[in-house]
């Protein structure tokens, strides 16, 4: 049932980030009267060769740390929560952890979660004692985050332990941590293990799919991406190998024409009808995207409005980070400039100023915003024709730090 007005009003206002949210481009209240929670059947998919099945829709704890908005998922037929060590600055993964013992249905649920582990921000890669480049990516680190997380999630096991952002293959076969990874579920504190990734997602995928290890890849896809024709022949070789795939930012980017506005439901069933897609986890913070989301899910036939859509999207590029890195060579102070863009979009898109904040802290500081202080006019170039100094002046105002 869907909630009245001012149950929505003290929603948002008890989410620690519901007022933000609020002002995200979301459709308002009117447009997600498609239908009740409790009443729609979910299809569902196998996860790669794991054995298990999901259905299409999961959700991205990412933005929210309401108990209210987890609940009404799992009362909707939601069973895969999708967290990170790092989101809310541990607290998705605690308001997890206490809906889900409250409910006393553990074993029902596929909860994941990620472990962050440090990167040379010269390389790109993980970071290694040998390079004396700050601290290390080490299976100690992994082991003391995914313990902690347990401990949040009030559990002994995750379903799927990703290692958080691999954006090369290099990362992915970065065989200390996956040493690591295999260790904890021997140990079985993890069934099923994973890489995550935002950028060169094809190359990723590949590198998963050949690893041996993973069982799941998490990847970016969205009807904006340029590099979406790759990914789709590249999902289609992880599912012969058996890799399982789940679909983040499905409704990311923003239109270069402003007056076209997000087709929610539209993007995400584009991603849905690629059979090779598991599932999706939207980072839903409202109940009404909630609602929309179960809708789209349920029925992934496409309306004229939506087809439209989708083949406008496919003519007209959106201006999303590819995070292809092609950019931080045109920087004087060489900024991991990716890692500022995704901090934008967490912003400004998704209304996320925690994990916005959380993303730029993991930067040492000489690859990070500070760094941009110095420059009176932003000389990096993208060739994808992101506006990057345009989205470094508006981090710097957002986390008030001066402008040159
Ligand atoms: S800002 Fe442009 S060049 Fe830099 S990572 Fe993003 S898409 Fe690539
Ligand atoms: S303002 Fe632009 S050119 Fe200057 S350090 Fe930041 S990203 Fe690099």
């Amino acid at each position: 049932m869907s909630l009245d007005r001012m149950e929505r009003r003290q929603f948002l206002k008890s989410s620690s980030i519901g007022m933000l949210a609020a002002g995200c481009a979301w459709p308002g209240r009117a447009a997600a009267q498609t239908g009740k929670a409790q009443e729609i059947k979910l299809p569902t998919r196998p996860l790669g060769r794991t054995g298990v099945k999901i259905p299409i829709l999961s959700f991205g704890v990412m933005n929210t740390d309401s108990p209210d908005l987890i609940k009404r998922a799992l009362e909707a037929g939601i069973i895969h929560l999708d967290t990170a060590h790092g989101y809310l600055r541990g607290n998705s993964e605690t308001a997890i952890g206490r809906v889900v013992k409250e409910r006393g249905d553990r074993d029902k649920l596929i909860i994941a979660t990620k472990v962050w582990l440090a990167r040379d921000h010269q390389t790109g890669g993980f970071s290694t004692q040998a390079s004396g480049r700050g601290p290390a990516a080490t299976a100690e680190n992994l082991n003391q985050m995914l313990n902690l997380s347990l401990t949040r999630l009030q559990t002994d096991y995750v379903d799927i332990l990703y290692l958080h952002s691999c954006d090369t293959a290099q990362m992915v076969n970065y065989e200390p941590l996956m040493n690591a990874a295999v260790a904890a579920r021997k140990a079985g504190k993890v069934r099923f293990i994973g890489v995550s990734c935002h950028g060169r997602v094809p190359e990723v995928v590949r590198a998963a799919a050949d690893a041996k290890i993973y069982d799941v890849a998490e990847i970016a896809f969205n009807l904006q991406r340029e590099d979406k024709e790759d990914t789709e022949k590249a999902i289609a070789y992880a599912k012969e190998k058996g890799l399982g795939i789940v679909a983040m930012k499905t409704q990311g980017g923003k239109r270069r024409d402003e007056k076209v506005p997000m087709n929610h439901k539209a993007s995400l069933k584009w991603v849905l009808r690629h059979e090779e897609v598991t599932t999706a986890i939207p980072g839903m913070t409202t109940f009404d995207q909630l609602e929309l989301n179960l809708a789209a899910a349920a029925d992934l036939d496409l309306d004229e409005e939506e087809k439209n859509y989708i083949k406008l999207g496919s003519l007209q590029i959106g201006a999303m980070c590819q995070s292809c890195r092609a950019c931080v060579p045109t920087c004087p102070q060489h900024v991991d400039i990716p890692t500022l863009m995704r901090a934008a979009m967490y912003a400004g898109s998704y209304g996320n100023l925690s994990h916005a904040e959380w993303t730029l802290s993991m930067l040492p500081e000489q690859y990070g915003l500070q760094v941009c202080g110095l420059c009176e006019t932003c000389i990096a170039a993208c060739p994808h024709q992101l506006n990057i100094g345009g989205k470094v002046a508006e981090l710097k105002k957002t986390f008030r730090l001066p402008l040159a």
